[in-house]
């Protein structure tokens, strides 16, 4: 932490939330709330809120929500620190003398040496390219590339000399020391004794420049035939791989006009479609997809249309990158060129026009995996067939909505001819989401599973935040076992502690509480935002609600051992068949005896 903690508290206390959001959206006073449509997903009706009361902001479309700095961190992609100056300015309140952190302090030095040496080294890249004889072969190849001039200066492309020492000179004719020069990854350590050379030589220059504008971190395309064709710049102080894309600093505005990204792999898939005038591209930079990358691209545009290369690797890759969009809810196109074209190859035989028609019919995601997974194989084959289903369901599985994902389910079924009633509702119940099945959806695509509460343990938890008698009554009822296989478990240990400590409850409190459960904090705010919506609504005793958490636990157990069965089922076990069947049987009866009576429950039995 950089700032005193007392400054920070102060400081929330002190910047007023309304104002700050209001600075990014038109917020609408609606009640003691404010609305807006939100600035985090594409929307038509506000679902977006700020309570000043609470001093918190909660979407209830896409379920961002927090404190006055998460917005802020949010909205500028920045971080916690800066997010407080940022907020400090807003609020006119002076930044106090920042706590001592020295290795912060000396991180933070770092970071603004790389990024001053990279300029220099980005400018003198450009002029090298610009006017220097060596780098007639980067202008030559630029040409028969048919990158025009106007092109290259847009996005800053330059010539590295193909020396081992020219580029250090240079910097350290700037003023650079040795040690800066070594830090900023713009040269390589040499094995033996001391010194450095030159990363980059004899290469054409691709800057990376992150969305504040930053040169942070450079490709080198060679130009010599060399068996390393892109070389990257190493992780420093300013660059963190999979954390950026290329192209963005230059293309958001038009990817958020447009409401959709097309997302390619390299630096010319990126720089020749938006020469030709289609300029909502985005680059991943040769890596693999990253979650971060996906966030960011996430903050511009809801719709993905992945066009990677069409050979093998290419649509490897594109796999990858569907699991990787799907998990953060975006909705994913395919458009594979053909003959294996590459975007850049593509355009520059067939024209933009052709590429948007082709574009027009990229493929939804679902789509291009089953005929990835049908591709080789035979259906009529039950290996086959098995194997396909294998590949296909994960990203089914994958799909948030369970609407959609009914759908979408229904559509593989048909199209890898499975109909077999029981068979499909075996699959189903695999990748339905939740507990359930060990062997086959296990595999399925890592999405730190998003916490999705129902409609009754939402209202009764809004309803146990909103009311402090009623919080303090359900509190001395619950057992442990009431609540500790709930997802929510976490909130009432923290509810609990904070009654046992005469806490108040907030939203800060309680994120103190929840910390290590990163899914459970990101509920609080719907929580807690819910409680001003709902509270007049619905009146709830404290037996009620002691009730209604018990029978979701039971139902939660009789899911899960319906899912067991579906299991035990397909794999003809019987003997643990039966077993599962007397357990719900037992617990069917229980679920009964609670249902009529819900005063039985005063008595503790
Ligand atoms: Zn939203």
């Amino acid at each position: 932490m950089r700032y005193p903690q007392t400054f920070i508290d102060d400081l929330k206390r002190q910047a007023d939330i309304v104002r700050v959001v209001q600075d990014y959206v038109q917020l609408k006073k609606k009640g003691s709330n404010w609305m807006a449509c939100c600035p985090f997903h594409k929307e038509k009706t506000p679902s977006f809120s700020v309570s000043p009361a609470k001093e918190i902001f909660y979407c209830f479309g896409c379920h961002k929500g927090g404190s006055v700095f998460n917005f802020v961190m949010e909205i500028e992609r920045v971080s916690f620190p800066e997010a407080i100056k940022l907020v400090a300015d807003k609020s006119g309140v002076a930044l106090p003398v920042m706590v001592d952190d020295s290795r912060f302090q000396a991180r933070r030095l770092e970071l603004e040496e790389v990024i001053e040496l990279n300029k220099w080294a980005l400018e003198w890249w450009e002029q090298q390219l610009e006017s220097s004889g060596e780098g007639r072969i980067a202008r030559d190849y630029l040409e028969a590339r048919e990158i025009t001039e106007e092109t290259r200066k847009t996005f800053r492309l330059g010539y590295a000399p193909d020396s081992w020492e020219a580029l250090s000179s240079h910097l350290r004719q700037k003023g650079a020391t040795q040690d800066q020069i070594e830090r900023s990854g713009l040269v390589v350590k040499k094995e033996s004794g001391t010194g450095s050379y030159d990363r980059f030589r004899g290469r054409l220059i691709f800057p990376v420049i992150d969305i504040q504008g930053k040169p942070i971190a450079f490709g080198g395309r060679t130009l010599r035939n060399e068996d390393a064709k892109y070389i990257n710049s190493p992780e420093t102080a300013a660059y963190v791989k999979g954390r950026n894309l290329f192209g963005l600093n230059l293309t958001r505005d038009e990817i958020r006009r447009s409401e959709f990204v097309i997302l390619v792999e390299g630096f010319l898939d990126l720089i020749v479609p938006y020469q030709f005038g289609i300029r909502n591209v985005a680059a991943s930079l040769g890596t693999a997809l990253t979650p971060d990358q996906v966030k960011l691209l996430g903050r511009f545009a809801r719709k993905v249309v992945v066009n990677y290369d069409g050979d093998k690797a290419g649509v490897q890759a594109a796999k990858k990158a569907i699991e990787i969009l799907l998990a953060e809810d975006l909705e994913v196109k395919i458009l594979v060129l053909p003959d294996g074209a590459d975007p850049d190859d593509f355009l520059k035989k067939f024209g933009a026009t052709e590429y948007h028609r082709r574009r027009g019919e990229a493929q939804p995601h679902l789509q291009f995996v089953i005929d990835q997974a049908v591709a080789d194989r035979k259906l009529s084959n039950p290996a086959d067939k098995e194997a396909a289903i294998d590949e296909v369901l994960p990203y089914v599985r994958a799909v948030n909505s369970r609407i959609q994902k009914r759908e979408y389910f229904d559509f593989a079924m048909s199209a890898l001819r499975i109909s077999d009633t029981t068979l499909r509702r075996e699959l189903w119940h695999s990748i339905r989401g939740g507990a359930g099945d060990g062997a086959r959806a296990r595999r399925v695509i890592s999405k730190p599973a998003q916490l999705k509460l129902t409609v009754a343990e939402e209202h009764l938890l809004s309803a146990v935040f909103a009311d402090d008698t009623l919080r303090a009554s359900v509190l001395g009822m619950l057992q442990p076992e009431d609540y500790e296989d709930l997802a929510t478990a976490a909130i009432f240990r923290a509810l609990l502690e904070l009654e046992r400590e005469h806490q108040a409850v907030s939203f800060e409190s309680v994120s103190l509480k929840t910390e290590g459960d990163e899914q459970v904090s990101a509920l609080l705010p719907m929580l807690m935002m819910n409680e001003s919506l709902h509270a007049s609504n619905k009146h709830y005793t404290p037996e009620e609600c002691v009730y209604a958490f018990r029978l979701m636990k039971l139902q939660n157990s009789i899911d899960e051992l319906r899912d067991q069965s579906s299991i035990a089922e397909r794999d003809g076990d019987t003997e643990k068949l039966a077993k599962l069947s007397v357990g719900q049987t037992e617990l069917e009866r229980r679920k009964r005896a609670l249902l009529p009576r819900p005063e039985v429950l005063q008595t503790g039995s």
